[in-house]
């Protein structure tokens, strides 16, 4: 059975208490801002928790704590939740309306509006149709909620085509800002909205999140907690296969590195690691982590963070000395600082090793 990924209801949401605490005490007491804007990092569950208020504002009945998930209306939230990230089964471009993913697309509430980039930007276009639809009274919700996620991505003209609508907000409509960084929005649209601050959500609630409710192993939910960088949505997506073979390869690669090993076992590993931008760079960021542990290894073992290859750490630390520790760290970030400028990512690293492996 695939788990669901999605929480069914504002209570089930993970972190950023105290946000979720702010709002509904708002709406509580009915005073929810008409327009606000959600600020924090990527992956935290922002556009995700603007579409559970929707839920929460609108189920047919409500609890205490939350929607409850099951109504008409909440399915339909629901159903904008997940078609976020689904795309055609069949057209490559747009949708066909009759696959299993355009179903769930068909199912999406009325009133509900998520507007994200056409291709890189919210255009003015979207803007301006948005707020036709704005002037009209909401289909059948109670509130229609209007998300423009990320909000960023509009350019000053579309920004400022919204602010007369922040303004003088039709009744029943609350909009909502989602970005990562609300100084990149004009000062207008800011001094307008209510702003929301989001924070990263700490490893120990996400590695409880992916083994209670996720269904992965201890293991599993330690790792990818651990390297989740306080972003949920960065823990769900965690392969964890995929990161042990990663730094399976880099660790190979380290000691070869270090222990000056042979040009082709490491061209090997270039040939593998290189295929592709975002693989290769997870892959340096693993030396680079390895050969820091390493570092710690010989002065502070305590800040060692991979704790599984310690082991095999200590070994590589008792045989090579630090200096060309601290070399190695070096010359990996001097690669790293190289493929910024879009080089040929197997000739760099070959090069780097090779220049490396002749100094003594
Ligand atoms: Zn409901
Ligand atoms: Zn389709």
């Amino acid at each position: 059975m695939a788990l669901r990924r999605v929480p069914g209801s504002l209570d089930e949401f993970i972190g950023n208490a105290r946000v979720v605490d702010v709002l509904k005490r708002a709406i509580a007491r009915d005073r929810l801002p008409h327009a606000m804007i959600f600020a924090g990092p990527e992956g935290v569950g922002k556009c995700t928790l603007a579409l559970l208020i929707a839920q929460y504002l609108n189920c047919l009945a409500p609890r205490d704590d939350g929607s409850c998930g099951k109504c008409s209306v909440c399915t339909r939230i629901m159903a904008v939740i997940e078609s976020r990230y689904l795309k055609c089964l069949k057209a490559d471009d747009g949708f066909c309306g009759s696959c299993a993913h355009c179903r769930i697309r068909t199912r999406r509430h009325p009133d509900i509006r998520l507007v994200e980039p056409e291709k890189t930007t919210i255009s003015i276009g979207q803007v301006r149709e948005l707020i036709n639809e704005i002037a009209f009274q909401p289909l059948e919700a109670r509130y229609r909620v209007v998300i423009l996620d990320p909000a960023e991505q509009m350019r000053a003209e579309a920004q400022n085509s919204l602010l007369k609508t922040l303004e003088e907000p039709a009744s029943r409509t609350v909009i909502i800002l989602v970005t990562t960084n609300p100084y990149v929005l004009l000062q207008t649209i800011r001094s307008r909205s209510r702003v929301l601050q989001f924070g990263e959500i700490s490893p120990e609630r996400i590695e409880k999140y992916l083994f209670e409710q996720q269904g992965r192993t201890v293991e599993d939910s330690r790792l990818a907690a651990a390297l989740s960088g306080g972003r949920l949505a960065a823990a769900l997506g965690f392969n964890t296969e995929e990161y042990r073979e990663i730094r399976r390869l880099a660790f190979h690669f380290v000691v070869l590195l270090l222990k000056q090993g042979r040009f082709s076992d490491a061209s090997a590993i270039a040939v593998q690691v290189t295929k592709d931008k975002e693989h290769f760079e997870r892959w340096v960021e693993s030396v680079a982590a390895l050969l820091r542990d390493i570092y710690f290894v010989m002065l502070a073992p305590e800040r060692v963070g991979e704790r599984e290859l310690l082991g095999k750490m200590e070994e590589v630390a008792a045989a090579v000395d630090r200096s060309r520790v601290v070399g190695a760290i070096n010359a990996v970030n001097k690669l790293k600082g190289d493929l910024q400028f879009n080089v040929n990512r197997q000739l760099a690293l070959e090069a780097m090793f090779l220049g490396f492996a002749g100094k003594r």
